[in-house]
């Protein structure tokens, strides 16, 4: 090793490219050792980067007197995983019998007649095989290895033709990017702040952009007309589940449209992303009102691949005399029923494990019933049901070996947990198709909901969202019911998208403001800047915000988001990496005018 010519870095084709219709080219390759054989008297090396992989054969020289021959399979022999090297020869075929189908380039191989080690690697904490297990944590830690794995090459450079063709299709409908600043005043998305404490204004911070929504509205104000940005968006949010403390969206707006406008625009961007990605997208996605997601799945995210769906039979429950139901009725609750195909083979273990369940969400109990030959019930609460069973049979369109899971409470409870309970027997009883990709507009949401713990109305979405206008009359006395002109966009059960017509009446926008229990004083430190520009000649506009991390998990069929960005955040939102976040130094703060009130207990020297 040591130092190289520039030749050595002439490249003539990757790693993934060469094929039977480049035999007896020379060629040239540059990568990372990904395996080594040393046969005896030949030595294989599989190179690879980020196109593929390729192998190369250096055979013991025939002529042991010729000591660059000599030198260069010796240095082929002291190759180890994951060293980088250029290596020249002659592509050739590796006849019929050799042919390795796994591997596209697996007809042919390079002999090679030179050999550079441009540089030597310690021995890797894991290999960036495909199919090694590691531990997520270390994964991380040594991100430089886990992006040499094919699929997080294919992921991130699926992520970056998403990008480009968002931008190309909003590009060519007229759509203008804008960068919007991410030091900036705390914005509304209903999370917590990120601050940056300011040197210059001392006592004083700069949140992170939540979203930029008050930036795009300023802009179409402005007069932009037809604005998006590929953006960073960040939530200091506990990470549950999956999300990222950072996380990025396409960002649109537009002015002059209806609801109809930017779902059509949406439409357009998801479908070329599908075309991009190789999934299905319907010619039209089906439009369903939020009241109607929550009645018929328990949520507004619904999934439509698979049946299940929630049936009231609450006015056949009233008829029992099954305590439980009647007893939810006349406190002003509903009794939901989902149909659990060939559920009947569950055991009683197995439906009592569900009846556990459903009290962590909040469930009093969950009664099931089975359906046996002749269409009688069998077990659980069959006793009480059973002068009822051809009614639940119809409503249901139960058969023979079915489960059927029944709640009573309010409607918020049961939507709940039949919600949840349909996703997970249907995960669990494989009833869904992997293939399968079901879009979906939920449009016609609440404007507000109550915080009960808090005792105020909160916005569903964000407090700039457009009432319906036919509503508008009730905001003040009756808030549940009136209606916002919001709008999103979900698939397979998971939401990849929302947005709203906004409000461009100052006097509809204090009128929010006032219901949400923000009064002028907070409202002017807040959002003046916003109150001011809707003054100012605002057109009516509206937008909406796709969450790209998810849309391109869900393309490349990832498990987690961390599949798909670059350099993610832990569940504990540190970097392993970097080991961000860290401490800083007493200068810092003390320039920022901060201190530390109690420091954490430094490490024990040792
Ligand atoms: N700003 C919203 C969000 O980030 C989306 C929108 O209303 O356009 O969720």
């Amino acid at each position: 090793m040591g130092t190289f010519s520039d030749e050595a870095l002439k490249r003539t084709h990757t790693c993934g490219q060469l094929g039977d219709g480049n035999i007896g080219e020379r060629v040239r390759l540059c990568g990372w050792v990904r395996s080594y054989r040393d046969h005896g008297g030949v030595v294989f090396i599989d190179l690879r980067d980020r196109d593929g992989i390729t192998q190369i054969v250096y055979d013991l020289p025939d002529d042991p007197s010729n000591p660059d021959e000599v030198a260069m399979y010796d240095l082929a022999q002291s190759l180890r995983n994951e060293w980088v090297i250029s290596a020249g020869g002659a592509v050739r075929s590796r006849g019929p019998e050799r042919i390795n189908p796994k591997l596209p380039t697996g007809a042919i191989e390079v002999l090679g007649d030179s050999l550079v080690v441009l540089n030597r690697s310690d021995a890797v904490p894991f290999s960036p095989d495909e199919f090694t297990e590691v531990a997520e944590e270390t994964r991380l830690k040594y991100r430089f290895i886990d992006i040499r794995r094919p699929d997080m090459t294919r992921a991130l450079r699926l992520r970056h033709q998403v990008c480009r063709t968002m931008r190309r299709i909003l590009d060519d409908e007229g759509f203008v990017e804008v960068e919007t600043p991410f030091l900036t005043k705390s914005t509304p998305e209903g999370a917590r702040d990120f601050l940056v404490p300011s040197r210059l204004q001392q006592a004083c911070f700069y949140a992170l952009p939540q979203s930029p929504q008050l930036f795009k509205q300023i802009l179409m104000v402005g007069g932009l007309d037809r604005y998006y940005q590929i953006v960073r968006c960040f939530r200091d949010e506990d990470l549950r589940a999956d999300r990222q403390p950072e996380f990025t969206q396409l960002d649109v707006e537009m002015s002059f449209v209806a609801e109809a406008d930017v779902m059509a625009v949406t439409n357009r961007v998801l479908r070329g992303v599908c075309e991009l990605a190789g999934k299905p997208f319907p010619d039209e996605v089906p439009v369903m009102e939020y009241t109607e997601a929550i009645g018929r799945f328990g949520t507004d995210r619904p999934d439509l691949r698979f049946g299940m769906e929630l049936v009231d039979i609450s006015e056949l429950a009233g008829q029992t005399d099954f305590g439980v139901f009647t007893g939810a009725l006349e406190a002003g609750g509903v009794v939901k029923c989902i149909r659990v195909p060939g559920g009947g083979e569950m055991t009683r273990k197995e439906t009592d494990g569900l009846t556990g369940w459903s009290k962590g969400l909040g469930a009093k109990g969950l009664a099931v019933t089975k359906v046996v030959s002749g269409g009688t019930l069998e077990t659980g609460v069959a006793k009480f049901l059973a002068p009822f069973a051809e009614g639940l049979i119809a409503a249901t369109g139960a058969a023979e070996g079915d489960l059927l899971c029944f709640a009573a409470d309010e409607p918020g409870i049961v939507h709940r947990v039949l919600g949840e309970l349909r996703s997970k027997l249907a995960r669990q009883r494989g009833l869904i198709d992997p293939n399968d990709f079901r879009w979906v507009w939920v449009v016609d949401f609440p404007l507000v909901e109550w915080n009960a713990e808090n005792r105020r109305w909160d916005s569903l979405h964000h407090p700039f969202t457009s009432p319906t206008p036919a509503d508008l009359e009730k905001l003040e006395a009756d808030p549940a019911s009136v209606r916002s002109r919001a709008y999103d966009i979900v698939c397979n059960g998971v939401e990849l998208g929302g947005g709203s017509i906004r409000i461009h009446n100052p006097d509809v926008q204090k009128r929010i403001f006032a219901l949400l229990g923000i009064d002028e004083a907070e409202a002017h430190a807040k959002f003046d800047f916003l109150l001011g520009a809707l003054r100012y000649g605002a057109p009516p506009h509206g937008g909406i915000a796709l969450g790209l991390d998810r849309i391109v998990m869900m393309m490349v069929g990832g498990q987690s988001l961390r599949d798909v960005i670059a350099f993610p955040k832990t569940q504990r939102g540190t970097c392993p990496l970097t080991g961000a976040p860290g401490e800083v130094s007493d200068a810092q703060l003390a320039e920022l005018d901060l201190k530390i009130l109690a420091p954490p207990p430094k490490p024990a020297d040792n």
